[in-house]
């Protein structure tokens, strides 16, 4: 395995300072398709910042192949279901597009980029809030039909004129991303930003440091994880901060010092007979894949809406910055 390590991708700490003591032990259930291609990886923190990411850094071709032919097959269907099914706003999304609009610039009409914007839920209620807006997607095309039914059409980011966007909104994409990538990446969305353009990334709050000498359970697509601070830093080389913020519920790990949350779901099938059973026989996915539908058509509790509410986006966790994913909303800098 090749793990050729950089400086840290926010504060350029030196590759040589970074922490490896994190024991990166891989999970014994994946949770998608194929992610098994992420195994045997080395955890790489920066003490600097709290910034870390894991090696080797797969080549585009084995990563497109994932996302377009493994990632999302799981989801595939309950996604095309949720897609045809007449058009309901999800709070959570509602409360981002609320969020990030108040900061637009006053024109007609908005050049719109959901960043991988994967089945394009969000997308589609910026459409239909925005109406005279262009709104568009960039991600695979293995979303193609459910695009289609939700009038979305895909426009990659390379396509757009150099000054074109004036929201580029992204949520829970940067994690995916080798940490190779991250400052071209960026400094290219700034070219494709209008001049008071704005940027809007969400991204899992991934503070790792409590792991150092101990074992942390394979995060699998996830490869770069962000703190509140070194998000900050990263975007604010190429835009002028707005607002950072980590937000909702915290992100429990567990307190027993190897592994996290997932480590409970872990257990949850070896002490489960029928999932261990279903897993021997290759079957847990396609279970799984039944259980969106379940999902998808049982009548939600009207407690469990306000709760997703109060605790999803709204809710800032200004102690310790320890909410469960970050929000970073930042202008371009003229
Ligand atoms: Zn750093």
């Amino acid at each position: 395995m090749n793990h050729i390590t950089i400086n840290c991708p926010c504060c350029n700490d030196d590759k040589n300072n970074l922490d490896s003591s994190i024991n990166y032990v891989n999970k014994k259930f994946f949770s998608e398709h194929r992610e098994e291609i992420f195994s045997d990886r080395k955890m790489h923190h920066c003490n600097k910042c709290n910034f870390s990411y894991s090696t080797p850094f797969l080549s585009d071709e084995i990563l497109d192949q994932f996302y377009l032919n493994d990632f999302s097959k799981r989801r595939m269907n309950s996604m095309l279901v949720q897609a045809k099914i007449k058009f309901k706003f999800s709070l959570v999304s509602l409360q981002r597009i609320f969020f990030v609009s108040a900061f637009l610039n006053k024109k007609e009409s908005h050049t719109i980029l959901d960043f991988g914007g994967g089945a394009g839920a969000t997308t589609s209620q910026f459409k239909n809030l925005l109406p005279n807006s262009n709104v568009n997607i960039d991600d695979n095309e293995g979303y193609n039909d459910i695009w289609k039914l939700r009038g979305l059409e895909k426009k990659s980011l390379n396509s757009y004129k150099d000054g074109e966007i004036d929201l580029f909104f992204s949520s829970h994409t940067f994690e995916h991303i080798n940490a190779n990538e991250h400052n071209n990446l960026l400094s290219f969305i700034k070219k494709k930003i209008s001049k008071d353009g704005i940027v809007y990334i969400e991204v899992p709050n991934d503070d790792f440091s409590k792991f150092k000498n101990k074992d942390k359970l394979n995060e699998g697509c996830h490869v770069s994880h962000f703190t509140t601070k070194s998000l900050e830093i990263l975007i604010s080389k190429y835009f002028d901060i707005i607002d950072v913020n980590s937000r909702g519920n915290e992100r429990l790990f567990s307190e027993k010092g190897n592994g996290n949350v997932y480590e409970n779901i872990q257990d949850t099938y070896n002490k489960n007979p029928l999932k261990k059973l279903l897993y021997k026989l290759g079957l847990l996915k396609v279970a799984q894949s039944i259980m969106q539908y379940y999902h998808i058509f049982l009548p939600k509790k009207k407690d469990e809406k306000k709760k997703l509410i109060e605790t999803m986006f709204f809710k800032k966790n200004i102690i310790a910055a320890k909410g469960s994913f970050i929000t970073v909303l930042a202008r371009n800098k003229i």
